[in-house]
């Protein structure tokens, strides 16, 4: 066995107390990686792999580290900073080294790896018998909240709405959790999940909340060292206080991530964020994510909406004022957690210098008409905001260095003291430069010069031809070609008296600084409610400014039992092609409507337009419709067909009965269901049947407002059963062979599927599509599944396409159902049945 070293010895140590994160080690100029750890840095970040004493190492130039550490975040890593805690010039033996933070992928502060445009949670999950306790932290913000689940659903949906980027499990959930892949897992010790460390909540917090949010605490002593002045208060809330949006939901609807990938202009939150602040944008992506119930609260957003619509001069004023707020809220998070440098402060500074000018322009418009808005303003101008401001200005260079360690950031005027120290070494400097002319006169040199470097320091310069001049007190210290450079007793001191001064003043500019910020953390809880104010702000105002461009209306709320939407229109689908608005009148009564109508003719559209308007309106948002009186739901399901949703290992069809069990599980009378094409991944009669039974379902037990789109003409038939069950289809017009869409709505049943019709539009030859018209009409008159008044026995017919020495290709045409296939799937069928002949 090899002798380690003090210094190795030191390394395992350390490493031994974080055993899951890679040990960034300070040794000199780098960050230092051993073992195993260096080489993930060499794997995963290309760093070149050395060895020391024949062990892997790694290293990375501590300039750069900060990038490094990002790097392997985004990559799921953990990374222990352990730094040299004393001058290794001034250290006796070895040098002390700790572990100062742990950066993890929940805890980071860093602009380089957090999004501006949404929270960072680090959230922990504990379970106690059935119930759940989640608690939800963003570091970045000091946000920290908890909830309570009563069951795995509710929890699930909840996790994937605060979407964590670090998730803390105690070890029996581990395996249960790990497959929700909601951001990194960190296990921990039960005994990590202790209520009792909540010292500050509210009475009544159930204990399972408490027991996560002690683990989230734990977790953050131990990653930050200790230093968090920014935690909020636990604020505990319900889930019962927000619409639930289950996963598939807020999948289908597409509210904040499109269904496939680099598309986000298709999203709800795309089209109503026009926010000029971090906080606005998120503040928007958690409204849109948790709809109000409360309708007070609903009317009170409506209302600061509508107040901020009504000017756009105002609008235009708050806009431009905000975008010159920079992110206050994370400011004062790095302020909380001691991660705060000049650059920081000034921005911080530059952001309270813009209240009076948000509070002015709000004046302006609020005058007693909005109280949320009031509020803001309140909340906006405490004296001891201006304070904090004033306490700021005139303090900071214009371009401050990042790290208040390298001096130059304090602005001349701020500190007499610093200024003496600056006049001392201006005098100083002076004093060398008038050197110059008194040794020219002494030595009789006339070339002679005194000038600076940064290795010598201070020197005289005398040529080559004048060296025997010298004087015998000049020192040598370099020689050049021309020249030699010395020093003298006398300028040595200069310069060590001005070292001195240097070193004082950076010591005195520190201090100023961390003063300034020690001052200012007493401030955190109203800078932190500013931040909020402004980000709500934000939000409004984007509301508003959104509302006024897109011609959306005030929704007007409703007791009754019913959605009656005038000339309706979808948010994201009105911005990219000519759109027709739509009606929709779902009265005390009718709970359900089966819609029908040919394939590409805007069924989807129609539904999810509708899911949308009650959502936005929830979330205090103007609507898309001339006009929108709603009821509050409690739930939204969104169930849109199956085939974009494989998921390895189950089938489309099983998928489709899972979201749709979750809906017959959680729907109530006052949610809003909307399925398109139920029962698509199966075959035709499972599907009808399954299709049938659970609309029956929902408009006889459950009453929920449903809307069903289907292809499945027969569904139709429910509304003869029930008087719940309404019937609308969207209208085509026939010309010729040709069908044009429409997309207008209307009572009824529609005429056909026309599926045959867009099988012609994808290109499909016309002997294919009029054959393929031959076989539908001959399937309407004989199918069991489309028995028509007087049509003829379907065994009692003689077929003669499917006579008994049908070619194989027949037979296989006859178990297609064309209103079954996506164009893509007749082409491609096509493909077959042409190459089989
Ligand atoms: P379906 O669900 O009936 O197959 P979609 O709802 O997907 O059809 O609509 C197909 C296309 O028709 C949409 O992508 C859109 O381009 C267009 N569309 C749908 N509804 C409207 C409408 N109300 N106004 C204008 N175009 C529409």
């Amino acid at each position: 066995m090899s002798k380690k070293t003090p210094m190795m010895e030191q390394y395992l140590r350390l490493k031994a107390a974080h055993p899951d994160a890679i040990l960034f080690f300070h040794l000199g100029d780098f960050y230092e990686a051993f073992f195993e750890d260096a080489e993930v840095l060499a794997r995963e970040l290309d760093v070149v792999l050395t060895a020391r004493n024949g062990n892997p190492m790694a290293g990375v130039p501590i300039r750069r580290g900060e990038a490094y550490v990002n790097e392997l975040l985004k990559r799921g890593y953990k990374v222990a900073i352990c730094q040299q805690m004393e001058d290794p010039r001034k250290a006796t033996g070895l040098v002390r080294r700790e572990v100062v933070r742990v950066v993890t992928p929940g805890t980071t502060l860093d602009d380089g790896v957090l999004d501006a445009g949404r929270n960072n949670y680090l959230c922990a999950v504990y379970r106690r018998g059935a119930r759940f306790g989640l608690a939800a932290l963003d570091l970045s913000t000091g946000e920290f909240t908890a909830t309570a689940a009563s069951d795995r659903e509710a929890l699930t949906g909840e996790l994937t709405r605060l979407s964590p980027s670090e998730l803390l499990l105690p070890p029996e959930l581990k395996e249960e959790f790990a497959e929700l892949e909601q951001g990194v897992i960190t296990v921990l010790p039960a005994e990590q999940f202790d209520p009792k460390s909540v010292s500050d909540a509210e009475f009544g917090v159930p204990e399972e909340a408490l027991c996560a949010a002690g683990a989230v605490l734990a977790y953050v002593a131990e990653t930050q060292k200790g230093i968090v002045a920014h935690l909020q208060r636990l604020q505990m809330y319900s889930l019962s206080e927000r619409m639930e949006i289950d996963p598939f939901t807020l999948r289908n609807l597409e509210l904040v991530k499109p269904l496939r990938e680099g598309e986000e202009r298709g999203t709800l939150l795309h089209v109503l964020d026009k926010t000029a602040t971090g906080m606005g944008r998120r503040y928007l992506r958690r409204a849109i994510l948790a709809p109000l119930l409360d309708r007070a609260e609903i009317e009170a957003r409506l209302a600061a909406v509508e107040t901020l619509t009504q000017d756009e001069l105002v609008q235009q004023a708050l806009t431009e004022a905000l975008a010159r707020v920079h992110d206050l809220e994370r400011l004062t998070g790095k302020l909380g957690a001691g991660r705060m440098g000049p650059l920081d402060l000034l921005l911080l500074e530059r952001s309270l210098d813009q209240l009076p000018r948000v509070t002015e322009a709000l004046s302006g418009v609020a005058g007693g008409a909005s109280g949320l808005l009031i509020r803001i303003i309140e909340d906006l101008s405490f004296p001891r905001l201006a304070e904090l401001r004033e306490g700021l200005s005139g303090m900071l260079v214009d371009q401050p260095p990042a790290d208040a360690r390298d001096g130059g950031l304090i602005r001349p005027g701020f500190s007499e003291q610093l200024d003496r120290l600056h006049a001392e070494m201006r005098a100083l400097r002076a004093q060398i430069a008038a050197l110059e002319q008194k040794e020219r006169a002494r030595t009789g040199i006339p070339s002679l010069k005194v000038g600076y470097n940064r290795v010598f320091g201070y020197y005289i310069e005398v040529t080559k031809p004048h060296l025997s001049k010298v004087p015998p007190e000049y020192h040598r210290r370099q020689t050049l070609t021309n020249a030699e450079r010395f020093v003298t007793e006398e300028l040595r001191e200069y310069e060590q008296r001005i070292a001195v001064a240097q070193e004082r003043a950076v010591a005195l500019e520190l201090e100023l600084f961390t003063q300034a910020l020690e001052r200012l953390k007493e401030g955190i809880p109203l800078l932190q409610r500013a931040a909020h104010a402004l980000g709500k702000l934000d939000f409004l105002l984007s509301l508003a400014v959104v509302a006024r461009r897109n011609r959306y209306t005030r929704p007007r709320f409703t007791d009754r039992h019913e959605i009656v939407i005038r000339e309706g229109r979808h948010p994201v689908v009105e911005l990219v092609e000519e759109f027709v608005p739509n009606d929709l009148a779902l009265p005390e009564g009718t709970d359900l409507a089966i819609i029908t109508g040919p394939n590409m003719s805007g069924k989807s559209v129609y539904l999810r337009q509708t899911a949308l308007i009650c959502l936005m309106a929830q979330v205090g948002s103007f609507v898309p419709a001339r006009e929108a009186t709603l009821p509050i739901l409690d739930r939204i399901f969104a169930r849109v067909g199956a085939s974009d949703m494989l998921v390895s290992g189950i089938s489309t069809f099983m998928m489709e009965m899972l979201e749709t069990a979750a809906i017959l599980n959680r729907a109530t009378a006052r949610s809003l269901i909307i399925l398109d094409e139920m029962g698509r991944g199966t075959s035709t009669y499972d599907g009808l049947s399954i299709a049938w039974a659970v609309a029956k379902e929902l408009a006889g037990s459950v009453r929920a407002k449903t809307l069903f789109a289907t292809h499945y003409q027969e569904l139709t038939r429910l509304a003869d059963e029930l008087p719940n069950v309404t019937n609308l289809h969207v209208a085509v017009k026939e010309v010729g062979k040709e069908v044009v869409f429409l997309h207008r709505v209307e009572p009824g049943v529609a005429a056909g599927s026309y599926g045959v019709h867009v099988a012609r539009l994808a290109g499909l030859p016309d002997r294919v599509t009029e054959q393929a018209e031959r076989i539908l009409a001959e399937f309407l008159a004989g199918s069991p599944l489309y028995p028509k008044a007087g049509a003829p026995d379907a065994s009692a017919q003689s077929l003669p396409l499917f006579g008994p020495d049908e070619h194989p290709v027949v037979k296989r045409l006859r178990k297609i159902d064309p209103n079954n296939l996506t164009p893509l799937e007749a082409l491609e069928l096509l493909f077959q049945l042409r190459k089989e002949l």
